[in-house]
């Protein structure tokens, strides 16, 4: 790449090749334009967020990188997805995608991102993305219409390049934020994961569904749970998620040479029934742990730049809703930047910011009250109407967005109202179980 004082020219900029700076690339090469696309990191690389939801495939599929993934499912063991399951002490409960209130695809795979995210990136160079991999943006500048990054190049050599419209990719990484002070404090409490990969000994247990992720709430406190998101071959995601206090409980004080294998196990031996579940289980991997990692912006798009999946807003884990808000990102915001490309005034409040919130927005109230413990009342009740599941699943498969949906208008008081008649229906609460302990 040529030195500093040349400036190098492209019509789209993209920081990150994670899901959504990859589908965004791709949709933009399939109307023709030029893409560059910056990313740090060499692929493949480890990411979490292992587990997908059905509405992704609709975004894949759109962004012409479904066919790829298909292609390569068993040469990467994903796993073949169809619900979700959970579990709490001897209770049990599960949603099947394909039986939900919402049109569109009812499966999934769950994924090794290292693997999903690279054959995403390798699809859109094949369609034409130029994208940088071990190129590090380090300032941005959007005060001219067209903005610049400061990159710096594979052999360490600083260049500058322009596009005519920004698009921040960078996830965690959150570049725009950070450099245009746009940081917006999310109003969840700080929770920590706690995650790794195990040999799960489940490949041949006829009891356990492969085909679901199974998500368990802790036995003696439901605002902690945990995830096991199994591959095809035998191995799973696992990790536990919990407000700081519960892991100082087990006696962890964030400290970076901390154990984290041995309490992962502490915490696993305390809850008997996914004990049981994983009784064969080997853990062989380091464990990893992320602690902070909701988030939010003051704002999502202006005229020359737009945020893209985490860099924007990132809720939690518990519905797995991350790869999906990415890839809903990129197909909202990519026909508005052909828009400005061709000399259109965009509204990216109203077209952009608006609409992807809406969908946002329920999913959070789906974390809200799985927190307070309304809706995992409402996971187990036995006494669910079977209209009303079928609501249930379409949000469980990523149909955020479908405003047909009755529950998802004003979900959280619905969610409420939907809890208090669970309860009145079930023997034993959350909050009487909370009063047991
Ligand atoms: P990312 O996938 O994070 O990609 C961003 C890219 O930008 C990276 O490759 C990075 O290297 C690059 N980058 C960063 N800074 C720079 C820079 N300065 N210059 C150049 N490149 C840069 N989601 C799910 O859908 N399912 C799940 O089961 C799930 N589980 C999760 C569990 C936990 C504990 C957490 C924290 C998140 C989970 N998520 C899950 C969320 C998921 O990880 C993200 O939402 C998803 O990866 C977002 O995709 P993205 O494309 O926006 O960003």
């Amino acid at each position: 790449y040529s030195a500093m004082s040349t400036m190098q020219q492209t019509d789209v900029l993209i920081i990150g090749a994670g899901p959504s700076g990859s589908s965004a690339a791709a949709l933009l090469r399939q109307k023709g334009y030029q893409v560059t696309v910056i990313e740090k990191q060499f692929f493949p690389r480890f990411s979490i967020g292992e587990s997908l939801l059905p509405q992704c495939m609709v975004f894949l599929e759109e962004a012409g990188l479904l066919e790829t993934v298909r292609a390569h499912a068993g040469e990467y063991a994903f796993q073949f997805k169809n619900g979700a399951a959970f579990l709490r002490g001897t209770q049990r409960s599960f949603y099947d995608f394909t039986q939900k209130f919402s049109e569109g695809p009812g499966t999934t795979w769950q994924v090794r991102r290292a693997n999903f995210d690279q054959l995403l990136a390798q699809q859109a160079e094949k369609m034409g993305a130029d994208i940088r991999f071990g190129h590090e943006v380090l300032a941005v500048d959007v005060a001219s219409t067209q903005p610049i990054l400061t990159v710096k190049g594979e052999q360490g050599d600083s260049y500058q390049i322009q596009g005519k419209f920004l698009l921040d990719a960078s996830g965690f990484g959150r570049i725009l934020p950070k450099f245009l002070d746009l940081e917006s404090p999310s109003d969840f409490p700080v929770r920590r994961a706690v995650f790794t990969h195990i040999e799960d000994g489940l490949l041949n247990d006829p009891e356990f569904d492969r085909e679901k992720i199974l998500i368990t709430v802790h036995e003696k406190d439901y605002r902690a749970w945990y995830w096991l998101i199994p591959f095809a071959d035998g191995r799973s995601s696992f990790g536990i998620v919990a407000e700081q206090d519960f892991f100082e409980k087990y006696g962890y004080d964030g400290s970076a040479d901390y154990d984290l294998e041995a309490l992962q196990k502490r915490i696993l031996a305390d809850d008997a029934s996914l004990s049981h579940v994983l009784r064969h289980a080997k853990h062989d991997t380091p464990v990893r742990t992320l602690v902070g990692y909701s988030a939010d912006v003051k704002h999502l798009a202006s005229e020359n730049y737009a945020l893209l999946g985490n860099a924007g807003e990132f809720l939690d884990p518990v519905f797995s809703s991350g790869v999906t808000i990415a890839l809903k990102s990129s197909s909202l915001a990519v026909p508005l930047v052909e828009q400005v490309l061709q000399g259109q005034a965009i509204d990216w409040m109203e077209q952009y910011e608006t609409p992807l919130r809406k969908g946002i927005q329920v999913f959070r109230a789906y974390v809200e009250s799985w927190y307070s413990g309304e809706f995992q009342d409402v996971v187990f009740s036995t006494h669910q109407d079977e209209k009303i599941r079928r609501m249930i699943a379409s949000l469980l498969a990523g149909y955020a967005w479908d405003e047909s949906n009755p529950i998802h208008r004003n979900a959280k008081q619905r969610l409420s109202t939907l809890a208090e008649y669970c309860r009145e229906e079930q023997t034993q609460t959350t909050s009487e179980r909370v009063a047991d302990r």
